[in-house]
């Protein structure tokens, strides 16, 4: 842990906290270490998932705007319904990703591809990963369901958006 001098500001690096009070080795100050406190790494946890929580709000935010924009141009939509980490067999945070991908219209179509992008705090993309659909046609007014967890980092990752790949379209 690192502590800092009171009155001088002198920072010293320990390897636990002292449980007497320390004399600065500079000034000869004499004050006694707050414990690394429980709390604080509770708090960091919390503030950590709610950022996380905000990012989800946020996209699915997004995807219902751009949704009611595009009905009348995009017969099949993409939808995110949930966002969880869960830790692969290494410990690493991985992003799962449920949602859906819905059919507006009265036609049949064929599935496209299913991009996730992991986005940055500036909705500047970080990763993209494509998915092949489960199901090649999609009925009218259907939808067909997708969970996927993504294998890229989840690092700096603060909001995550789908996309249909409508190339084949
Ligand atoms: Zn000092």
């Amino acid at each position: 842990m690192k502590i800092k001098c009171d009155f001088c500001k002198t920072e010293y690096t320990l390897d636990k906290a002292p449980n007497a009070p320390v004399k600065c080795a500079v000034c000869g100050h004499v004050w006694t270490v707050a414990r690394a406190s429980r709390r604080g790494a509770i708090l960091a946890f919390v503030t950590a998932a709610c950022a996380l929580l905000s990012a989800i709000v946020f996209t699915v935010a997004v995807v219902v705007q751009s949704k009611i924009d595009s009905v009348a141009n995009k017969p099949l939509v993409a939808e995110i319904s949930e966002i969880k980490t869960v830790a692969d067999k290494d410990g690493t945070a991985r992003f799962v990703v449920r949602g859906a991908i819905i059919n507006q219209t009265d036609k049949i179509y064929g599935v496209p591809d299913l991009v996730i992008v992991s986005r940055d705090a500036h909705g500047k993309p970080i990763a993209r990963q494509k998915f092949l659909p489960s199901m090649p046609l999609l009925d009218a007014g259907a939808s067909v369901e997708f969970n996927h967890v993504l294998s890229s980092s989840t690092d700096g990752v603060k909001k995550i958006t789908v996309e249909l790949q409508m190339g084949d379209m």
